[in-house]
């Protein structure tokens, strides 16, 4: 099996076991690797309701299949689990070296099952896995125990852990490696219940591929397109900091809870302010565009503090939500986030959706430990992310999330939470991207941005053709197109960024595939394809079996009642109305049920005649 280990690390926490097991040859052959391996296996593996934060939920580390190559940008890394925001299929995806590393050590992928009696960590090298004592590390932030491990293995360590967010079940607490973090979905929560502080790993960069020569042409093929393209030098430069800019612009940048869709002074917020704070940049596995920044605040309230970041989301996260344009503040909270482990989009949306329940009086001073929610304080946003990562009066609440939090709450409150299955929506507002609101509704992770919204082609990219972005009809097609092209790209983890610079991926990637592996239907355009949709048809399947359909396909419903303001125009602007007739038309072409249940014949189409057994309930409901 030239281009994988051949195998995954299997680690039970409860009985203490650490196992070697060979990769099933169909399973390759069928979902190629990384999302595709993350489904597959937790399918298979996962009873359905098994409670996401009980020892029997499973956590999945999974690289794609070209991690630790000299192909570029495709070294990032998921994580696979059940949610504990969702309860839906949860995948989250972290950049850095540790999916790499992964595969340096010799593993196409480690699952890890069971719950510890005491905080552990596990320490991976390619001559075997211990369960070590992390005593020394709990209660710790995530920069300590990087630090800590580091001293403790040497520099050629990796480390994947969690803050003390993940150690006290905060739901939507992140797994931090190196500079970056796979923060969405809860995956950082799912360790806290193992109680498993950290994965360390120990390796030599070493793959074994099936036409080295041949693979790196196509490497050196790839890096001349990306250069030759603009998107290439515009993420070097800047990364992602244009995106207040441009968002605002056009008016898609959730302001206020998603009542505004921009900021009064979002120039504040510019790239060239970024700069001004910039003082390096980082860089995943074997990618040059390094859009990863470095920020340190030199003056004001947050003088000193340093950050990798922040890059859009997590800039948008603690600015339009609260209505803030206080630059520094971001790059503080930003490192606060990382620090303590917390997804900065539940976090910033989650703070967003207090300040309006005290606006409108829904909650008051009594409720919030004393402090005053008044729109623009970043002072005190800062003290609840503070009080959210240690789970602290207030931060308890806000915890859980805005769905669960609001339940908590009631008098009206679950009005304003704004997700979609419990996951919080990202920083593009839907009422002015219609298509982007439809992928939030059928994402099957809930409210992500990066699960096959069609935020690009609203924003003019042409493939497979751009698209108005305020028209609800004819984008049924696109929504389908993003979400399996989203999926067979995570069998090689393809970083989005790079995946816009220049057309690479379809003319190189699926030879790339082919030439690690030798397997040569990799680079068959249709059959690779149709991984991709098997993928999506898995996942939801995944989530079919938890009891999810068409109601829990919806968005918040201030999008479809309240228009979009603008600064200027209150009370006038965009709703989005169509939503009902999209999901008809998106269930017809996807080959599922009305209720959204995938057929028998689409799933035996798809070679997933196994999961039939499965929908049969749910069929028979029809
Ligand atoms: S473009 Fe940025 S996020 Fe993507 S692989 Fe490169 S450094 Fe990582």
């Amino acid at each position: 099996m030239k281009g994988y280990a051949g195998k995954l690390l299997r680690v039970n926490l409860s009985a203490g076991t650490v196992t070697d097991e060979p990769l099933s040859l169909p399973t390759v052959h069928d979902f190629i690797a990384g999302l595709g391996f993350g489904i597959k296996y937790l399918y298979d593996e996962l009873a359905p309701h098994v409670d996401p934060l009980g020892e029997h939920n499973k956590l999945l580390f999974v690289p794609g299949l070209l991690a630790g190559t000299q192909a570029q940008s495709v070294s990032r890394w998921l994580v696979c689990t059940k949610s504990p925001m969702t309860g839906c299929f949860a995948r989250s995806c972290c950049g850095g070296d540790f999916g790499a590393w992964i595969r340096f050590a010799g593993y196409d992928f480690i699952i890890v099952e069971g719950k510890a009696e005491k905080p552990v960590y596990l320490y991976v090298t390619a001559e075997g896995t211990q369960i070590k004592d992390a005593a020394e590390l709990w209660g710790k932030d995530t920069g300590y125990t990087q630090e800590w491990l580091t001293q403790q293995h040497g520099k050629d360590v990796r480390v994947a852990c969690i803050g003390q967010a993940g150690e006290k079940l905060v739901k939507y607490s992140a797994i931090v490696s190196g500079k970056r973090t796979a923060s969405r979905c809860g995956g950082g929560t799912i360790m806290g219940t193992k109680l498993l502080k950290a994965v360390a790993i120990k390796a030599r960069r070493n793959l074994d591929l099936h036409d080295p020569d041949g693979f790196g042409k196509l490497v050196k093929e790839q890096i001349e397109i990306m250069r030759a393209s603009k998107e290439y030098h515009k993420n070097r430069e800047y990364g992602t900091t244009d995106g207040a800019i441009t968002r605002n612009i056009i008016g898609v940048y959730p302001v206020r809870n998603y009542r505004y869709g921009e900021l009064k002074d979002y120039q504040k917020l510019s790239p060239e302010a970024y700069k001004e704070m910039e003082i390096g940049d980082f860089g995943c596995y074997s990618c040059s565009i390094r859009c990863g920044k470095i920020h340190v605040v030199s003056h004001g309230p947050y003088a000193g503090v340093r950050s990798e970041g922040p890059e859009y989301e997590s800039l948008w996260a603690f600015t339009g939500p609260i209505d803030n344009t206080n630059i520094e503040s971001t790059v503080a909270a930003d490192q606060l986030c990382d620090d303590l482990g917390l997804d900065s989009i539940s976090t910033g949306v989650t703070i967003g959706f207090a300040y309006e329940l005290y606006e409108k009086g829904i909650i008051t001073k009594d409720d919030t430990d004393g402090l005053e929610l008044n729109y623009g304080n970043h002072v005190v946003m800062m003290s609840l992310i503070k009080k959210i990562g240690q789970r602290e009066g207030f931060g308890d609440i806000l915890a859980e999330g805005t769905l669960r939090a609001a339940k908590h709450i009631g008098k009206g409150a679950e009005a304003y939470a704004m997700q979609t299955k419990g996951l919080e929506l990202a920083g593009y507002e839907p009422r002015g991207l219609k298509g982007t609101g439809f992928g939030y509704a059928t994402s099957t992770i809930g409210g992500s941005h990066t699960n096959g919204t069609v935020m690009f082609q609203e924003f003019g990219f042409p493939v497979p053709r751009p698209v108005d972005r305020f028209t609800e009809e004819g984008k049924t097609d696109i929504v389908i197109h993003n979400q399996n092209r989203d999926s067979s790209m995570e069998v090689g983890i393809v970083c989005f960024f790079a995946f816009l610079c220049g057309d690479w991926f379809g003319r190189i990637f699926l030879k790339m595939l082919e030439a690690a592996t030798g397997i040569e239907k990799f680079a068959d355009r249709e059959y690779f394809d149709k991984v991709g949709e098997r993928i999506w048809n898995l996942e939801r399947a995944f989530n079919v079996r938890e009891g999810f359909d068409r109601t829990h396909d919806t968005l918040p419903q201030r999008f479809q009642t309240e228009p979009l303001h603008t600064i200027e125009a209150e009370g006038e602007g965009q709703i989005l109305r169509k939503l009902d007739q999209f999901l008809d038309e998106y269930y017809h072409l996807r080959g599922w049920t009305q209720s959204g249940v995938p057929s028998r014949e689409k799933l035996q189409e798809l070679g997933l005649g196994y999961v039939v057994k499965d929908m049969e309930p749910f069929l028979t409901k029809e």
